[in-house]
Parts: structure tokens; sequence; C-alpha cells
């Protein structure tokens, strides 16, 4: 079969070259100038250190396929996140941890003297939490929430606590403990030589052909079959609306030796106009590149207008209606089938983007080989 896969990130690299292995010919096309979607990096022209265009990406997984697949198509190197949190003048640890916890409550206490004050802090008044905030103040108190939560949730988010549902708060889990390490995952790395240089490994392969620089639009009429990991939305040129996410913006500048000690910086304070700082010779520390500079990157969360990259979806009540009017119609589309944080308007961690992208692959060939039609999703949005 001739496919066009549109989009060279992960999702779209690994359905080509899976489908390529099966004998179809692939073309995959990205508008972008580069391979590698969203995970893209490459070496800043100034001081040489690898770069992560568009924002810090960090590989952890509990799926070992997974971690042994991206291992075939380059080496990852052992990385630890481990974030910092500004908060006035004071630097404390994250996530919220034993740590923060005595460094909050100038205490030190115990492991479970620890967990006994802070159920004593949290609000036993709110029996079910309805939004982040009541999930908030029930399990952390008022205080670790208007430190490390209120002003930066509103930044990153565009909208109060009160206003997100309850949900949120469980990526951000508190420990009572001093681990650090910001992923409980069993493999984390980040791949020696950058995203970019493992994804062109995955598309290196015979019957995948990439064209960068290239619309989708128009072109599925010389294929078979189309595997899309754009936006959703976008398919059906936003003909009922926009389905809404949040888009980030980078302030890049330099600095002669060590601007923060390390990678990420989060900055909680509401009237701290950016998120974080990223400094990225931590993340590549393998590199020795020749120059004292050094390379950070300033992250402001905004609204994603129609002529911005859109980055987390938000998918509030709205934005489900009007998803559930594109799946419907997408469910009516022949020779398409739709995968990616930005075809099933999923926020997608990218080993889950792998997997998923397998699977994907696996479920088109399957129905091939049946004399059946492809799905048109394989996960639901
Ligand atoms: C700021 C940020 C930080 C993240 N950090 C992590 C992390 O630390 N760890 C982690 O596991 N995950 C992280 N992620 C998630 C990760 O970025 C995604 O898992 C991954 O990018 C999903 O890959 P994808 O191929 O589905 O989408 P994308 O990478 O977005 O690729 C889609 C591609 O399709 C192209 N495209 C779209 N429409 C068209 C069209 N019509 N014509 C031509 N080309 C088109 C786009 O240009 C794009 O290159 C992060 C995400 C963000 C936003």
């Amino acid at each position: 079969m001739k496919v066009l896969v549109v989009g060279a990130g992960f999702s779209g690299a690994v359905v080509a070259r899976a489908l390529a292995l099966e004998g179809h010919e692939i073309t995959v096309v990205d508008e972008r100038r580069h391979v590698g979607g969203n995970c893209h990096t490459e070496p800043d022209e100034k001081s040489g250190i690898m770069v992560h265009i568009y924002g810090p990406h960090i590989f952890h997984t509990n799926n070992q396929a997974v971690w042994d697949y991206v291992n075939q198509f380059g080496r990852m190197m052992p990385y630890v996140n481990r974030v910092k949190a500004r908060v006035g003048d004071q630097i404390y640890s994250l996530p919220i941890n034993l740590h923060t916890i005595n460094q909050v409550y100038q205490r030190a206490m115990s492991p479970d003297e620890a967990q006994a004050f802070l159920a004593e802090q949290g609000d036993s008044l709110i029996q079910t939490p309805r939004s982040f905030e009541e999930q908030a103040l029930k399990f952390v108190g008022a205080k670790l929430y208007e430190m490390f939560f209120k002003g930066y949730t509103r930044k990153q988010w565009g909208v109060d606590g009160a206003q997100l549902p309850a949900s949120i708060l469980k990526r951000l889990p508190v420990r009572f403990v001093y681990d650090d390490n910001y992923f409980n995952h069993r493999f984390q790395g980040i791949p020696e030589a950058g995203y970019t240089d493992l994804i062109s490994n995955i598309l290196d392969c015979d019957r995948v052909t990439v064209r960068l620089g290239e619309k989708a639009e128009g072109r599925a009429q010389d294929f078979d079959h189309v595997v899309y990991s754009g936006p959703l939305d976008r398919y059906f040129q936003h003909d009922r609306g926009r389905l809404q996410y949040r888009t980030l913006s980078f302030e890049k500048f330099h600095h002669k030796g060590d601007f923060q000690g390390t990678a990420v910086m989060n900055y909680c304070d509401a009237h701290v106009p950016f998120t974080r700082i990223s400094e990225h010779k931590y993340f590549a520390p393998w590199h020795t590149p020749d120059s004292d500079l050094s390379v950070c990157f300033r992250e402001y969360s905004g609204h994603c207008g129609p002529q911005d990259i859109p980055f987390y979806p938000t998918r509030l009540l709205d934005d489900q209606k009007l998803l559930g009017e594109y799946v419907a119609r997408a469910n009516q589309e022949k020779n398409v089938t739709f995968l990616g944080r930005l075809g099933t308007y999923s926020y997608l961690d990218m080993d889950v983007t792998i997997e998923r992208a397998l699977e994907t692959a696996s479920a088109i060939s399957a129905n091939w080989k049946a004399g059946l039609a492809p799905p048109v999703f394989v996960h639901d949005p």
C-alpha cells in the first residue's frame, strides 16, 4: 500500500517505520524543516549546547518494550529530573517531599511526623474535591497550595485552580521521604545525541521517504491510506471551531558561566510572568562544548491563537463537546487513521506516544491482512 504519514514526530516516525517493515511504501510529510516534532533538539549556535527547542524533554517509562525500542535508535544516557522551585527569595525542592515540608515549616520532622502534620493542615471539611484547588486544600493545606500551586497554575493554565478539574493534582505527588526524583519510572534518560538524531534513525528505513517543509493538505488522493498525527480539528479546516490548547513561548538568553546551577527552576509566584527557566547544559552533562556560555530559556504559557503552536490540550468542558463532534465526523472518514497528541487531542508522554504508534501500525497491518479497512482511531481521543 502507498501510505502518507502526516507528521515526523515520534508518532509519525514510529508508524512509518513499522509499516515500511511490513513492505508498504511510506511518504512522511512535516511542515516543519526538521524531524522530531515537539521533541526536536539542535545545538545552540553560540554555545554548542544541545537545546530542546520546544521545551525540556526527559524520557521516562516503566515499559521495557518501549525502552528497548528507543535504545535501538540512540544511546540513552542516565538522567534524573530534579526540579527546584523559587518562591519569593527562597529555593525549595520539588515535587513536594520531606525536604520541602521541613524547609517550609522550618522543622526537622520524620516521615511519620510530616504525614500526620500535613493531614492536620488539610481542609477536612472538603469531602469530595470538585476542583484542583479543593483537592490541593484537602491534601496539602492552604500554605503549600498558595506557595507552590496557586500562582503557578494560574500562569500555566490561564485559569484559577478553582476552575480546573481535581484530577490535575494527581500529577504532582507529595512524598514523605527525601526522594526528589520528579518521575517514579524505572527507566529514565535523554538520548546522548538528542531526540532529533534518534527520530531520524527511526525514519532511516527502506521504503520511507521524508519530505520536510511541506504541508499534508491536498495530498491524500495520491495514497491508499493516510496516517494523520496533525491536529484533529485542522483536518476538518476547523469548520466547527477550534479545540483549545495552551501555547508556550520561550525567551532565550546566554549567560557566561553557570546561571542557576540546575536544569529546571520553577517560578511559582503569580507576579513573575514566566513559569520556569531551563538551563540546557544540564540536560546533556556528557557534552563538553568549548564555550563557557550557558544557554537558558524563560518559558511563558499563554492562550493558543490560530498562529501559535498548540502545546497542551486544555480539554475543558466546551472542548469535550467539540471534540465529540470532530470524532463523530472522523469516524465517517475512509482511508485515514488519527493518532498522537494532536490527532487524538490528548497529552501523551513520549513513551505512551511510541507504544500507541506501534499498536496503531499493528492494527492497520492486521486489518489489511484480513481484507478490512484500517481503524480510524486505535486509541480513543
Ligand atoms: C513543553 C513540553 C514538554 C514535554 N516534556 C516531556 C517529557 O519530559 N517527557 C515526555 O515523555 N513527554 C514530554 N512531552 C510530550 C511530548 O512532546 C509528546 O509525547 C510528543 O511530542 C508527541 O509526539 P507526536 O508525534 O504525537 O506529536 P508532535 O511531536 O507534535 O508531532 C506532530 C508533527 O506533525 C506536524 N504536522 C501537524 N500537522 C501537519 C500538517 N497538516 N502537515 C504537515 N505536518 C503537520 C507538526 O509540524 C509536528 O512536527 C512534553 C510536551 C511538551 C509540550
